[in-house]
């Protein structure tokens, strides 16, 4: 008899392995535990819900129940997991100790914060990250009853998707990040430009080129203090500073951990038999890709695996779609430097091909009209992981 198994985790990788795996194998034991509501949901739509006013209701597309009975496994929701024994094979979770035969850590990623938040304002500051912050910065919008004036601080993929669906909900953004330009890790600055002139024309106000310097209370709005000088007032605070895999766990159970996550193999084994990972908390043979067609790839793979069938996940040439309908962005961003980015196109409507010493396309970064051409560039684009 296979060994029962346990994922730790019911993100989009916990429950897509859970999916792959009863395609495969309908009897097979499984335990799914989470910290969270449990309620299955898809976290790219996280940043599209305010322009639609949806409530958070209608982004769940199932409960944990439903999850439990529909896939036939034992779903755990509301229950941390403390401490991993892999000598035991014991999870600890306050008192308890359960058992497990063969577990999978889905633990995912974390905001990073990389400042201080005072406690005058921290009821009115927020990272959404999972269906229970969409659930709290959704409830403080509805408290506030009128168009917030809502300071974004970060803006990466998940501040400037947020930015653009707020704007487009009716409310006045302010977009605060030390880069000179949108989306500095996807697209070179020609092309944050132009995404920035994009979200000013809809009235977004952009301090962008000056660090946060700190939060304050200010005669019951919130003081955004940059660089010691400007300040912007708002009702509330979006934090989108960047995600940190959730390694704790694995750290402390002393599986091999770097810095972009567990380290596992293309089988998505961690150090120690019988404990994989996948998702956003593994890096996989160097790779920690964070979104959605990667773990997807991971969990067919694993399903295959843990089925009998050994099975190395690979990963294509897969651009990532940023959900900013202001102005369309898709990028492949290069695994390393390139030895020049060249630019292509007019106004808004932008090819960037980003070439190593030898002229090979390594990458790219598409924004406006030319965002047809992801089809045409990744398949003359490397893999992400061949
Ligand atoms: P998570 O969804 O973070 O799940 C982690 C799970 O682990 C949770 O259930 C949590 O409760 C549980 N957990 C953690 N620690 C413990 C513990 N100690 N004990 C018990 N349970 C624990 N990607 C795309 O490809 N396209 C997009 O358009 C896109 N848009 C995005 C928009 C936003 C706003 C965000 C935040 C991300 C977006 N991404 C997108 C990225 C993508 O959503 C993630 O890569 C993916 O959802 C990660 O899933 P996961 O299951 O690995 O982690």
């Amino acid at each position: 008899m296979t060994a029962p198994l346990t994922i730790v985790g019911t993100g989009m990788a916990g429950i897509g392995l859970l999916r792959q795996l009863r395609s495969l194998d309908a009897e097979r034991s499984v335990t799914l535990i989470t910290a969270d509501s449990g309620d299955d949901y898809a976290k790219p739509l996280l940043s599209t819900g305010f322009a639609k006013r949806l409530p958070p209701e209608r982004l769940a597309t199932r409960s944990a129940l439903e999850v439990a009975d529909q896939l036939g496994a034992v779903v755990r929701t509301r229950t941390r997991i403390d401490t991993i024994d892999p000598a035991t094979r014991l999870l600890h979770i306050g008192e308890e100790r359960l058992p497990f035969g063969e577990l999978v850590l889905a633990t995912g990623a974390a905001p990073a914060v990389p400042f201080a938040i005072p406690d005058a304002v921290a009821a009115r500051v927020f990272s959404i990250n999972d269906l229970d912050d969409y659930r709290a910065f959704h409830a403080a919008l509805e408290t506030l009853g009128r168009p917030a004036r809502v300071a974004i601080v970060g803006a990466g993929l998940v501040g400037c998707e947020f930015a653009n669906d707020l704007v487009a909900g009716g409310h006045a953004v302010s977009l605060v990040a030390p880069e000179s330009a949108p989306l500095p890790r996807l697209l070179p600055e020609p092309l944050g430009r132009a995404l920035g002139e994009a979200f000013a024309e809809a009235g977004m106000t952009l301090a962008l080129g000056h660090g946060l310097e700190r939060l304050e209370e200010a005669g019951g709005d919130i003081g955004v203090i940059i660089d010691g000088a400007s300040v912007i007032e708002a009702d509330l605070v979006l934090v989108a500073t960047g995600l940190r895999p959730r390694v704790g766990l694995a750290r402390a159970a002393g599986l091999d951990v770097g810095p972009t996550g567990i380290q596992v193999d293309r089988y998505l084994a961690t150090s120690v038999p019988g404990i994989h990972a996948l998702g956003d908390v593994a890096c996989v043979d160097g790779v920690n890709a964070m979104y959605v067609q990667p773990l997807q790839a991971g969990a067919k793979a694993l399903a295959h695996t843990l089925t009998g069938t050994p099975t190395e996940v690979r990963y294509g040439a897969w651009p990532v779609l940023v959900k900013t309908a202001l102005l369309p962005v898709v990028a492949l961003p290069p695994l390393r430097t390139p030895a020049r980015w060249r630019i292509e196109g007019e106004g808004r409507d932008l090819a960037a091909y980003a070439e190593d010493q030898d002229e090979r396309l390594i990458g790219f970064a598409l924004t406006g009209g030319c965002v047809r051409r992801k089809v045409e560039l990744a398949r003359a684009a490397p893999p992400l992981l061949g």
